[in-house]
């Protein structure tokens, strides 16, 4: 089994999300893609609580077949460092070849992550192309080891889906029906943060 892990704080998961996993799944021919909410990420501080953004997750995967929820960081304490994620990764899927895909903007501050050099021994690391994110000032050490993927430019994030949930404007288009229908219901992301 080819299997990918996409990692993010989802907060929320939006339709930029779901093109890179689609378009990571097509052209490396994966047979699925978890989709692993980050609990407690080492660089920032998500707004939604974890179950919230996972249960998001849980909507915005539902309609692909290919497309899965994964709790592997939510369950486990402490800091999410995707050098254990990957690690935990092997462990439950021992058999798989694993491939870990982020946005190229992830990759900036790679070796400020927890055992940079590891990563890449445990899975082929995977960098969609995002807007506004110029590959060229990568480190060349990951620059010649991560496999670069180039998608069609959608300009979204999760930051401006939430301004724009604090500001009262629309949100459609921009994250799965489902996921606009439960911001609304439950009140997220109305304070300005
Ligand atoms: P925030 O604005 O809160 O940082 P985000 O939109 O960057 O949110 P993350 O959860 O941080 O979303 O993203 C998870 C992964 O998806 C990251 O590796 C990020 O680079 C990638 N990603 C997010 N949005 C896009 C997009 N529009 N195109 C390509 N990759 C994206
Ligand atoms: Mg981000």
């Amino acid at each position: 089994m080819r299997l990918g892990l996409f990692g993010g704080s989802f907060d929320p998961v939006h339709l930029g999300h779901l093109l890179a996993a689609s378009e990571s799944a097509d052209r490396l021919g994966l047979d699925r893609v978890e989709f692993v909410t980050a609990a407690r990420p080492p660089h920032k501080r998500p707004v939604a609580a974890p179950e919230a953004r996972h249960e998001m997750v849980v909507l915005a995967t539902a309609r692909d077949g290919r497309f899965f929820p994964s709790r592997l960081e939510l369950d486990h304490p402490g800091p999410s460092f995707t050098v254990d994620t990957l690690r935990r990764a092997r462990r439950r899927w021992p058999e798989a070849e694993l491939f870990f895909i982020t946005g190229a903007d992830a990759y900036r501050d790679v070796a400020t992550w927890k055992e940079p050099e590891a990563l890449f021994e445990l899975a082929t690391m995977v960098a969609v192309t995002r807007p506004g994110y110029d590959l060229a000032r990568l480190d060349p050490f990951f620059r010649e080891r991560v496999v670069v993927l180039e998608i069609p430019g959608y300009e979204v994030s999760s930051t401006e889906v939430r301004r724009r949930v604090a500001e009262g404007r629309s949100i459609r288009y921009l994250v799965p029906f489902e996921v606009e229908v439960y911001i609304e219901k439950h009140g997220l992301y109305r304070a300005r943060s």
